[in-house]
């Protein structure tokens, strides 16, 4: 039977950077993957670009019931040691908006990149190959798979989150979570798009296609960017945004939009008055449209504006800076970008990802209860934690 240093589960992100890490400190390492395809959620992201990391990222830029738990791991692997390291292999990137990093061509390099290390740092790669068991064996880990079974001083769970279970995804990390009697903040679909009632449908689904620049705002999270309307509800950056926060806040709050972040909608109705426009056109000059005009239909406002009454108009400049919408749930883990929830971070070492409770076992990545902004954050949580584990085992 193989003796090891440690055994890394999940050969995704947060896996292979903390195989490579270990290895190149002289670890015996073995990475196992049940998955045919090597970095699968990697070669998809960011649009098939991988926006792998932010330049501004610090641990306000995540959601946890323990929210400083981040701040270590990502102070002591920061976006500008994984930039060093893209520059290293030579990708090209280049930044697209607010921080955000994306390969210039294809985020197969990052993959390549990540086997590249793995490589040199003499990791052993079984993939695919189920695992069947993980058990205490001595003072380390005992561990069945397809292919036999391994010995190891440590553990590392790196299988992610329920999110494009068609691309590998498994409850494995909570399933070790439960046999060795840790906790687990229950999982839930995040950045993800919302759904909506029939009612809200039948007055807005046929603007499926249409987006605008919104700020939206949700039990403390509020962020200005763009919201698109689908057949199915709301989606769009600003609302994969707030639905990690309205999930996290228990699925029933509304979700606040400012319609026009930035302009005095009042200052703005009062120099148009005397306006003989009707109010869908004056909006249309600032909205889509089609928007202006389903949201004027469906608040009966089809009228010049010279003629609408004051309150009517004091009305729809608190509405249009403060639109109410009350989604009915989300498109579920298909559509989802990361899980939020996962195993407490309270059971964890924040140095090293080490669980308290069970010695040599480290959990790292998505399966954490570590949830990042959309924009690259949640490569970083990866990278970062990878890191931390890699660096202790
Ligand atoms: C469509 C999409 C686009 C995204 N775009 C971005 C982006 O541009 N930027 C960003 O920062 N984040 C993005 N994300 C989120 C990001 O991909 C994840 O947060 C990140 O991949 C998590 O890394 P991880 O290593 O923890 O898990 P994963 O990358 O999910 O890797 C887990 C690995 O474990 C393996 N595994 C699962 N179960 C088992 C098991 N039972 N046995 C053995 N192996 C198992 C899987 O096959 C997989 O290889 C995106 C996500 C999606 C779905």
């Amino acid at each position: 039977m193989k003796a090891l240093d440690a055994i890394v589960i999940g050969a995704g992100a947060a896996g292979m950077m903390c195989a490579a890490t270990a290895g190149l400190r002289g670890r015996r390492v073995l990475l196992v993957d049940h998955y045919p395809k090597v970095g699968e959620k990697i070669r998809i992201s960011g649009g098939g670009r991988c926006n792998f990391t932010n330049i501004h990222a610090t641990h306000r830029d995540f959601l946890s019931a323990n929210p400083d738990f981040c701040r270590s791991a990502l102070a002591r692997y920061t976006p500008r040691d994984f930039i060093a390291l893209v520059d290293k292999h030579g990708i090209a990137w280049h930044e697209k908006t607010l921080g955000q990093l994306f390969c210039d061509d294809s985020a197969r390099r990052i993959i390549d990149m990540l086997r590249a290390e793995c490589g040199q740092a003499d990791v052993e790669w079984w993939q695919p190959c189920d695992v069947r068991s993980v058990g205490r064996h001595g003072e380390g880990f005992l561990v069945e798979t397809a292919r036999g079974a391994v010995e190891a001083r440590s553990v590392v769970v790196a299988t992610g989150g329920l999110t494009v279970p068609k691309i590998g995804a498994t409850p494995f990390a909570y399933r070790i979570a439960e046999q060795f009697g840790l906790a687990i903040v229950p999982p839930k679909p995040a950045l993800v798009p919302l759904s909506f009632d029939p009612d809200f449908l039948a007055r807005y689904g046929d603007l499926a296609g249409v987006s605008l620049e919104v700020e939206a705002r949700c039990a403390g999270g509020r962020f200005r960017e763009s919201l698109l309307f689908t057949h199915r509800g709301l989606s769009g950056p600003a609302i994969l945004q707030v639905s990690s926060y309205w999930q996290q806040a228990g699925a029933h709050e509304p979700v606040h939009i400012d319609l026009l972040p930035g302009v005095d909608i009042a200052a703005w109705f009062a120099a148009e008055r005397r306006s003989r426009a009707l109010l869908a056109s004056l909006l249309a000059e600032r909205l889509p449209k089609r928007f202006a005009q389903h949201w004027c239909t469906a608040r009966g406002l089809e009228l010049p504006v010279a003629q609408l009454g004051d309150a009517a108009l004091a009305n729809a400049a608190r509405e249009l800076a403060d639109w109410q919408v009350r989604p009915t749930g989300t498109l579920g883990y298909n559509k989802a970008e990361v899980t939020l929830g996962g195993v407490d971070t309270r059971e964890l070492s924040s140095k090293t990802m080490e669980a308290a409770k069970a010695k040599g076992l480290y959990i790292i990545g998505e399966a954490v209860d570590v949830t990042g902004h959309l924009g690259g954050f949640n490569f970083q949580w990866a990278w970062a934690s990878g890191r931390a584990a890699g660096e202790a085992v």
